[in-house]
């Protein structure tokens, strides 16, 4: 297997040959770790950046090869990355990863020293309510946001402007719009592996001193905690580079509560629409519109009838069934059977059918509000008293009596 740089004066184009499958006309199958469809195939080998770093540490590329391109790699076989890598990265690779991977030995590099930042902090923004309550919390972050190569940008560039423009800022914080390839490499579109959500920001990496990457994971990520995520300790191990998630302990109801109203309203958390906006169709958009709403408290006159489609309903349908059981089901979330009860009065027939004979046993209305403290566990020491101090500024902490109930709904155990 290699990886090669391929020479051109306005993209950064990192190429990934598979010898086994070389000759073949059958695109290279693999195993996505989240997502709809379990299967993906690579359509374009090729990944394609709008930016080219001034420089680049060999470990940070060979991560950025490694992150885009890991369903389609073969374990234990040899693999050349496009400059040689260190040796502490090599050994790092072949224990952390359920697949085995091996550097060829002509592609290690003895005397290079890993990857070490300068401390710096990136933001690798989404642009949806997740990213921008992270971005209300800590104004001064770098942000990177991704776009999509060739296609209507509009939305995202209104929306970092408005960024720039924000007045908690310091001036001189630092947005970044960097666009790819990455909706066509694969078919279903997206990043092959979660993680390559991050592969705008390692671009950066090397040019900004980066040795924190934040994400805007919420609430809703906490019981699959990136605690058990083999490659935030990869990252950590191999290039010191902390994977950090500060608003773990923030509810989708909290967050909403955070973002300035002249940020929010340039929100985009979905990008299925012509003009790569919001499609105000599919799920994301409806849990979305929903909070919102809520927010908002303008539910009642809102039109709701285009998202009555195939998918909404068949969300719907395991809202039905969840409740019946009695069960939580974590990827429904306590934020929408909530809000789904709380405006059950104001919703179309064709929702509220989904919620009749039901009873709201979810009495979370301290999640709008307060903060679960325990998520800090998942920041590095080094940063918990910043994030501590920055988010008991906005937000109280659950009592211990909220924690329970917040425990017992979520069979969540720390
Ligand atoms: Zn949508």
């Amino acid at each position: 297997m290699q990886f090669n740089l391929i020479n051109d004066k306005k993209y950064f184009i990192i190429e990934y040959i598979n010898n086994e499958n070389k000759n073949s006309d059958n695109p290279l199958v693999g195993y996505r770790e989240e997502g709809d469809s379990p299967i993906i195939k690579l359509l374009d080998n090729r990944i394609k950046f709008d930016y080219i770093p001034k420089k680049i540490h060999p470990d940070i590329l060979a991560f950025i090869c490694i992150i885009i391109f890991y369903p389609f790699l073969s374990p234990e076989k040899d693999i050349t990355f496009p400059t040689k890598v260190s040796q502490k990265l090599a050994l790092e690779l072949r224990q952390a990863l359920p697949k085995e991977l091996i550097v060829k030995n002509e592609s290690i590099d003895y005397d290079l020293q890993p990857y070490i930042g300068k401390k710096g902090s990136i933001l690798s923004f989404g642009g949806g309510i997740d990213s921008l309550a992270l971005f209300s919390l800590f104004p001064n972050i770098t942000l990177v946001h991704e776009a999509l190569l060739n296609e209507d940008n509009t939305g995202i560039k209104t929306l970092i402007q408005k960024i720039d423009e924000y007045k908690d800022c310091n001036n001189n914080r630092k947005s970044y719009i960097i666009a790819s390839n990455s909706k066509n490499i694969t078919d279903p579109p997206g990043w092959p592996t979660w993680i390559a959500c991050i592969a705008t920001s390692l671009l950066l990496c090397s040019s900004l001193g980066i040795s924190n990457i934040v994400l805007g994971s919420s609430m809703g990520s906490l019981p699959k905690s990136f605690t058990i995520s083999p490659w935030k300790t990869l990252f950590k191990n191999a290039v010191n580079i902390n994977i950090v998630t500060p608003i773990l302990g923030l509810s989708e109801l909290a967050l909403v509560r955070l973002i300035d109203t002249r940020l929010l309203d340039y929100a985009i958390w979905c990008n299925k629409a012509d003009n790569n906006d919001n499609c105000n169709k599919c799920v994301k958009c409806f849990r979305r519109s929903l909070l919102v709403a809520d927010y908002y408290n303008d539910l009642a006159i809102l039109d709701w009838s285009g998202f009555n489609n195939y998918n909404v309903n068949r969300m719907l349908r395991k809202v039905r069934q969840t409740l019946s059981q009695n069960i939580y089901d974590r990827e429904l979330g306590l934020s929408l059977l909530y809000l789904l009860f709380k405006h059950k009065k104001h919703l179309p027939n064709w929702i509220k059918l989904y919620l009749m004979n039901n009873d709201n046993s979810y009495n979370i209305d301290f999640l709008s509000e307060s903060w679960y403290q325990k998520s800090l566990l998942y920041v590095p020491e080094s940063l918990q008293n910043y994030v501590y101090n920055r988010i008991t500024e906005k937000v109280r902490i659950m009592s211990i009596e909220e924690i329970k109930i917040f425990e017992t709904l979520t069979k969540i155990s720390t």
